[in-house]
């Protein structure tokens, strides 16, 4: 999950005049008693809660009489994701509406309240999952709910996924974007990011991101190899020196601009709301992405250099194996966030070319997959800045690239064009998920649930 990541200390500035609607429509208690539950199951990796979890939720709409043939489950290994449809009246691409069940771990000793229990507290709902990603798990289900209890049935299938291991191999993501219900799906809503930010200071809106694309993650391994010896008799060549020789390297090579459509419109978006030589330079970029100081003026921005080029750096080092010896072996990983559409076979060849030293092997580490930028789709970006107004008139609504990683990547892959949006306005101080002490204002958390059944109801043509 990723919530504005890019943007979320960036936003000191309100120039928007939106204000937050005043009465949210009456709640349901039982949409309450859902997200409850489901915070109660530890749904980490190696905990086997998703089938339990799976068990409750499909439980509750089969109570409701979602008929158990719109109900599939898709176990891979341990983990159990679920597909629920609501037949459409007519023929038609399906629409795809996701969110995961899983989560990252929390130690309970560590948190202040238990983080496998709902605790509603001074206007925030605490738990592990509260934002990431369970909020759009009872989203998903208050829609399925909603629409049958209002008689509701929309033109085209609607199908709802819920994800078993996005925090960990994303596999079960593949299978539910591969079964027949989903893979002529004609794109998706991911719920598990994009969102409003609020300023931090006065709570105003600043602006509404929509996820249309993911950097590639990749890492590589640079190794030196030595014959080593005693350290009392240095050689000329050492594993330690070359290593660190071929780091200054990677730290100096700075991969070429880019940009497409989406960041430049996000970049311009963001310019807008955000004063100073940075917001001169993200509005100049955005205008021109030839524009050497604009571009170098955001390269000395952690928030923005990530949307303007590929970006590589060192995390892990390890070498030597005794203090009086000579290093035998010498690693480092370097870890990079790929802009879309370049391969991962390039940045390594700008790698080895930079590192220029034949004797540092680089080679890339698991399988990096990349995946295809979802062009933004009017209708669908009309839909959601509609959803968005509702509560929160005249804010910007912008497209925007992530850095981190959402089941987005793995539908863009298999061909479902994805555009995240929770619905979920917050704080950057607000921000928690994966962290300790996890929480959403409560008032988010019931406008992520209309945001879904809105856009359920819009892009669907739900009627009577
Ligand atoms: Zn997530």
């Amino acid at each position: 999950m990723n919530l504005n990541r890019p943007t979320l200390t960036i936003l000191a500035v309100t120039l928007l005049a939106a204000t937050a609607a005043a009465d949210p429509v009456p709640r349901d208690p039982a949409i309450r008693e859902i997200y409850a539950r489901i915070i109660g199951f530890r749904t980490a990796a190696g905990h086997d809660q998703t089938k339990p979890m799976v068990a409750y939720l499909s439980g509750v709409l089969t109570k409701a009489g979602v008929p158990a043939s719109d109900i599939v489950t898709l176990d891979r290994g341990e983990a159990r994701a679920m597909i629920v449809r609501v037949p459409g009246r007519e023929r038609g691409r399906p629409i795809l509406f996701s969110a995961h069940m899983d989560v990252v771990d929390a130690r309970p000793e560590e948190w202040e309240r238990s983080p496998f229990e709902l605790v509603e507290e001074n206007g925030y709902f605490y738990g592990r999952g509260t934002t990431d990603n369970k909020a759009g798990v009872a989203a998903l289900m208050s829609t399925i709910l909603r629409l049958r209890a209002e008689g509701l049935v929309p033109a085209r299938d609607l199908v709802f996924g819920f994800v078993a291991d996005e925090e960990t191999g994303m596999e079960t993501t593949a299978l539910i974007a591969a079964h027949p219900w989903v893979r002529d799906a004609e794109f998706a809503i991911n719920t598990d990011a994009g969102g409003g930010l609020l300023d931090d200071a006065t709570g105003k809106p600043l602006i509404y991101l929509v996820q249309g694309a993911e950097k590639t993650y990749a890492s590589f391994e640079l190794t030196v190899t030595n014959p080593g010896g005693h350290s009392s008799r240095p050689r000329a060549d050492n594993a330690i020196y070359q290593l660190a020789h071929a780091l200054d390297k990677v730290e100096a090579y700075h991969f070429p601009v880019m940009a497409n459509d989406l960041t430049r419109a996000y970049l311009g978006a963001v310019g807008q709301v955000k004063e100073g030589e940075v917001g001169a330079a993200l509005r100049r970029f955005a205008a021109d992405p030839d524009d050497v100081a604009a571009a170098a003026t955001l390269a000395k921005s952690p928030e923005f250099v990530g949307t303007t080029r590929t970006t590589c750096v060192a995390t892990m080092l390890q070498a030597g194996h005794a203090e009086n010896a000579l290093p035998q072996t010498a690693k480092a990983t370097v870890n990079c966030r790929i802009f879309p559409a370049v391969p991962v076979e390039t940045v390594r060849d700008a790698l080895v070319a930079a590192v220029a030293d034949p004797g540092v092997k680089i080679t890339t580490l698991d399988d990096p997959e990349a995946s295809p930028v979802s062009v933004m789709r009017p209708d669908v970006v009309a839909a959601i800045t509609r959803a968005v107004h509702a509560d929160y008139p005249g804010v910007t609504v912008s497209p925007y690239l992530e850095s981190g990683g959402t089941d987005g990547k793995v539908y863009r892959t298999a061909g479902i064009p994805s555009f995240a949006s929770s619905g979920l306005f917050a704080k950057p101080s607000e921000m928690y998920a994966h962290g300790l002490n996890e929480r959403l204002p409560v008032k988010s958390f019931y406008e992520g649930l209309d945001h879904i059944y809105r856009l359920a109801v819009d892009l669907g043509g739900a009627g009577k």
